[in-house]
C-alpha cells in the first residue's frame, strides 16, 4: 500500500519511517531539497501545487500531511481523485485561526475570547471589548509564535498593527494560564478513538521546548470533559488520523489555544513512551489498519533541540536519552532534533533532565511555565 505525505520535514521523516517500518511505500512531497524525510523515503521535490507531483501522488492509495499550511487548492485537487486524510474540510479550517476557533466552540470547547481584526479602527475596538493584555496574531502561516505579538499597553497597538497588517488578523484575550497541556487523540477509519496521556508543555519564545507526560496533578473529571468534547468533534467530523489540540489550563478551566490535524511535537514522547507512537497509529488510522494501544509505558519527558546541534556523545550519556536527528542545516529558532528521557518514576526523569540541560547550558528549562 502506497501513503502519500504533503511535507518531508521532521515530522513527514518520522511518519515516513513509520510507515516502512509496517510494511507500507511512503511517497513524500515537499518542496525543499534535502527536506528531512527525502534521507528516509522516496521524495518528488517539487511545489504543492505542481500538477505532475501531485499526479504521481494521487496514485498512492492515501494522501495524509505532515502540517497544516498546504495550498488549498492543491488539497482539494488531490481529494477529487484519492482519499485525503485527515479529510480537506477540516485541514482548510484549520489553516485558519478564526476558522479553527469558530469550529472549537461549535462543539462547545472553550478558547479565548477573539475578534477578527481588519483594520486600525477594528484593532481598537477589539482592545476595547478584550482588554488587554491582549494578543494580536496572522490568521495564517503562524507557528512557534511567529506572527503574534502581546499587546500590554495601548502604545503597542500601533507598532504591532504596522508589523502584522496586510495579512487577515485576529486579535485574542491573553489568558493567564497555569499550564499548558495538549491532548493528543486518534481516530481509526472504523470510528475507534484512542487517547495518550495528556502532555504538560513549556514554550520558550513561543516555541515549544520541553514536553512532560503524563502530565501530572489534572483532576480526573476536568479531563474526562475534555476528552468528551474531542470525541464529539472526531466523531461528528469524521476524522481519521492524530488530532492534537493545545490547551491553556487555569485552576479547572481548560481553553483550547488551537488544534492541530496532524501528529505533534507534544506528541514526540511516544515513540519511546507509549506502546504505540503518535506517528504510527497515525499511518495506521489512515491506512485503514487497526489502532495500537496508547497506553504509556514509563513516564517521559521530551526537550527540543533548537537552533544548535550539540554533540551527540554527550546528550547520550544521559541515562535514558533517545536522541532523535532530524538532517537540517543548523540556523536561529530551527527544530534541528530531539531527546526524549524516560524513567521509571518522574522524579528520576528530573534528575536526567537536570543532567541534559548542563550538557545543553541552558539551565531555564527547568523553570515553570510562564505566559510569554
Ligand atoms: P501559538 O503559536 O498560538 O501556539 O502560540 C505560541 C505560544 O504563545 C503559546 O503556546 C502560549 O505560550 C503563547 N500564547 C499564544 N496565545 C496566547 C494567549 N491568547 N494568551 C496567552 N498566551 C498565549
Amino acid at each position: 500500500m502506497k501513503i502519500g505525505i504533503l511535507g518531508g520535514g521532521q515530522l513527514g521523516r518520522m511518519l515516513a519511517l513509520a510507515a516502512h517500518r509496517l510494511g507500507l511505500e511512503p511517497l513524500v512531497l515537499d518542496p525543499k531539497p534535502g527536506c528531512p524525510a527525502a534521507a528516509v523515503a522516496p521524495t518528488i521535490c517539487a511545489d504543492y501545487g505542481d500538477r505532475e507531483a501531485l499526479e504521481e501522488l494521487a496514485r498512492c492509495d492515501v494522501v495524509t500531511y505532515e502540517f497544516e499550511n498546504v495550498p488549498a487548492a492543491a488539497v482539494r485537487r488531490l481529494a477529487e481523485s484519492v482519499r485525503v486524510l485527515p479529510g480537506p474540510e477540516v485541514l482548510l479550517q484549520t489553516q485558519d485561526r478564526l476558522l479553527e476557533k469558530r469550529l472549537l466552540r461549535r462543539f462547545g470547547i472553550p478558547t479565548p475570547d477573539f475578534r477578527a481584526v481588519d483594520s486600525e479602527a477594528e484593532l481598537r475596538k477589539a482592545v476595547d471589548a478584550l482588554g488587554l493584555p491582549a494578543v494580536l496574531k496572522t490568521r495564517r502561516f503562524g507557528y512557534d509564535g511567529k506572527g503574534q505579538r502581546v499587546l500590554r499597553r495601548p502604545g503597542d497597538l500601533r507598532p504591532a498593527w504596522r508589523e502584522l497588517s496586510g495579512q487577515a488578523l485576529i486579535l485574542e484575550e491573553f489568558v493567564d494560564f497555569d499550564r499548558e497541556v495538549s491532548v493528543i487523540a486518534v481516530r481509526s477509519r472504523r470510528g475507534s478513538i484512542r487517547y495518550w496521556d495528556p502532555t504538560e508543555n513549556q514554550h520558550v519564545d513561543g516555541i515549544l521546548r520541553v514536553s512532560r507526560a503524563p502530565a501530572t496533578g489534572l483532576a480526573a473529571d476536568s479531563l474526562h470533559r475534555v476528552r468528551r468534547w474531542v470525541d464529539a468533534l472526531l466523531t461528528e467530523l469524521r476524522y481519521t488520523g492524530v488530532l492534537a489540540v493545545e490547551f491553556f489550563v487555569r485552576g479547572d478551566e481548560w481553553i483550547a489555544n488551537e488544534m492541530a490535524c496532524r501528529v505533534h511535537n507534544s506528541g514526540h514522547w511516544t515513540v519511546e513512551g507509549a506502546a504505540t507512537s503518535q506517528f504510527e497509529n497515525h499511518v495506521r488510522a489512515v491506512a485503514g489498519l487497526p489502532l495500537g494501544s496508547t497506553r504509556c509505558i514509563e513516564p517521559s519527558t521530551m526537550v527540543n533541540l533548537i537552533g544548535t546541534m550539540p554533540e551527540a556523545r554527550s546528550l547520550l550519556s544521559v541515562p535514558g536519552a533517545a536522541l532523535h536527528v532530524y538532517g537540517k542545516s543548523p540556523a536561529p529558532g530551527r527544530k534541528l532534533g530531539h531527546v526524549t528521557l524516560t524513567a521509571p518514576d518522574p522524579a528520576e526523569i528530573e534528575g536526567r533532565l537536570g543532567m541534559l540541560t548542563a550538557r545543553l547550558g541552558v539551565p531555564s528549562l527547568l523553570e515553570p511555565a510562564r505566559a510569554p
